[in-house]
């Protein structure tokens, strides 16, 4: 099995697509990952998945905590910036939610402390006890095979 085909695979499991956002010495930094997911309901736990080459993963770290920022449909030129794959772009701003940098208009800012990180592979999967949630009514972007959907109407 090579690397394309293993890609092309999970590519076909839909997601949605959030930004991780930490900060160190008053620094913000953000990046796009859609490898996120709920863990726990009591205690209230959640994942990301950072790879080993990321620059994320020693500033999470270092801080210990970090927000996970789900995007709203219209907020695809925000995964692009944090995916690095704009470069000349506006500043971006941030709010605070229990002190950890959100993105504003974000349709769920879920802020957490490190409760545990597992070196697997390539990647570092931090997990997250959540401390604060913030949640808007709106439409989610989506990624697909590679791809930036949107939700079709039922
Ligand atoms: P950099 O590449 O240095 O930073 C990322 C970009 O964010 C840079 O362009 C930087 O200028 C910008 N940026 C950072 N902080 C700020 C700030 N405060 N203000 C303005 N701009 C800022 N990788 C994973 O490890 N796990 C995943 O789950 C994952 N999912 C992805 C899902 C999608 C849909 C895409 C497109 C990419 C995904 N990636 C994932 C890849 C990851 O987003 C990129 O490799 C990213 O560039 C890694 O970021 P970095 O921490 O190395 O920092």
């Amino acid at each position: 099995m090579d690397d394309r085909q293993f890609r092309n695979a999970l590519g076909k499991f839909a997601t949605g697509v959030t930004v991780v956002v930490t900060e160190v010495d008053g620094k913000v930094h953000g990046m796009t990952a859609n490898a996120f997911m709920s863990v726990s309901l009591n205690p209230k736990l959640v994942v990301v998945s950072i790879a080993e080459k990321a620059q994320m993963l020693e500033k999470i770290k270092q801080s210990g905590r970090f927000s996970v920022n789900i995007l709203a449909a219209e907020q695809q030129d925000l995964s692009m910036i944090f995916a690095g794959q704009v470069k000349n772009h506006q500043e971006v701003v941030f709010d605070h939610r229990d002190g950890v940098p959100v993105l504003p208009n974000a349709l769920a800012q879920i802020s957490c402390e490190v409760s545990a990180a597992h070196v697997e592979g390539d990647h570092t999967l931090f997990i997250g006890k959540v401390t604060d949630i913030f949640v808007k009514d709106s439409e989610p972007l989506v990624y697909y095979s590679g791809k930036y959907r949107s939700l079709a109407e039922g």
